[in-house]
């Protein structure tokens, strides 16, 4: 404890330290759509609310606290993608430590891809990026996400990579939309995903890459595009999304999505241990 002008606790030093956390949070949740500017308004709304109380003027800071009253209503309403997307990140496996996430506790029995399955995306992204075919790739590991899979047709098959190729050929039937691949299937094909509002997309994507930043914002989920115009694959995970990447990158994305080195390294120590190796006998 500091005694001096003014008396400062250890608590207090923690207060101030996870208010500063939560605000560079929120921050980075909101930077880059229009929500900021709207955040801003309030927040100093929000400060003159504190300095008109702390000096006593009754009358102006019973007018404000009326309409911060509403306003955190009026919050939640404007901030619905936001909030929604602050508490997806905090579902995320980077949010906390690996253990931690929410992945591994609920959903550890989920189906996950093989590494040959991984190896049919990553083949056929190659391909359509060389042939700029354009694509849209929705990965999830949770649930199906229900709304989408009805908006296309339900094709509920293998995953392979020439079945993805031929979906996304030019004059194929199901090209247009998106596919859904969940719990080792291509569920379905022709989905329709919501759009995102940002406004930190490059100029130059169109409404495919939107589509995919959207669904990121809306469900766990992560999107592969393949770009139509420039043949150029990104990815769109919850919390971020990079853009022309390669094969490689794309690859130990997939793995690290579908926990694939996490299941192997289990594997190798389990097979190392004595121990486990007498207990899988049972
Ligand atoms: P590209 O680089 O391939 O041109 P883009 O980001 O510029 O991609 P558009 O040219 O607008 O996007 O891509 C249009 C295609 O994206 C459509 O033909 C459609 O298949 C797909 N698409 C657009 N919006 C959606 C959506 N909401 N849901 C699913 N797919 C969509
Ligand atoms: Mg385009």
């Amino acid at each position: 404890m500091i005694e001096g002008f003014i008396s400062l606790r250890f608590l207090d030093i923690l207060d101030i330290l996870l208010v500063a956390f939560l605000m560079y949070q929120i921050f980075l949740v909101i930077k880059g759509s229009v929500a900021i500017n709207i955040f801003v308004v309030i927040f100093s709304v929000y400060l003159f609310w504190q300095l008109v109380e702390a000096l006593e003027m009754d009358l102006l800071s019973t007018i404000l606290g009326q309409f911060m009253g509403v306003g955190l209503i009026a919050l939640i309403i404007v901030f619905q993608q936001e909030l929604r997307r602050f508490l997806l990140m905090i579902g995320t496996r980077d949010f906390f430590s690996r253990s931690f996430s929410v992945e591994q506790i609920f959903y550890k029995n989920r189906k996950s891809l093989s590494d040959k399955e991984v190896d049919e995306i990553v083949k056929s992204c190659v391909n359509m990026s060389a042939t700029r075919t354009g694509a849209l790739i929705v990965l999830t590991t949770r649930a199906e996400p229900g709304p989408v899979i009805e908006s296309g047709d339900v094709i509920n098959s293998k995953v392979s990579g020439r079945l993805i190729e031929s979906i996304f050929f030019k004059n194929s039937p199901l090209h247009d939309g998106a596919i859904v691949i969940f719990n080792r299937k291509i569920v379905a094909a022709r989905c329709v995903l919501p759009l995102s509002k940002t406004t930190d997309l490059p100029a130059h994507m169109g409404l495919r890459h939107r589509a995919a930043k959207g669904m990121t914002e809306n469900y766990h989920s992560l999107v592969l595009t393949v770009s139509e115009e420039t043949g150029s694959i990104s990815i769109f995970e919850p919390t971020s999304h990079q853009y022309n990447i390669n094969s490689q990158v794309l690859r130990s994305k997939l793995e690290n999505w579908y926990g694939i080195n996490e299941q192997k390294k289990e594997e190798a120590s389990q097979t190392g241990n004595p121990l486990a190796n007498v207990f899988r006998k049972f």
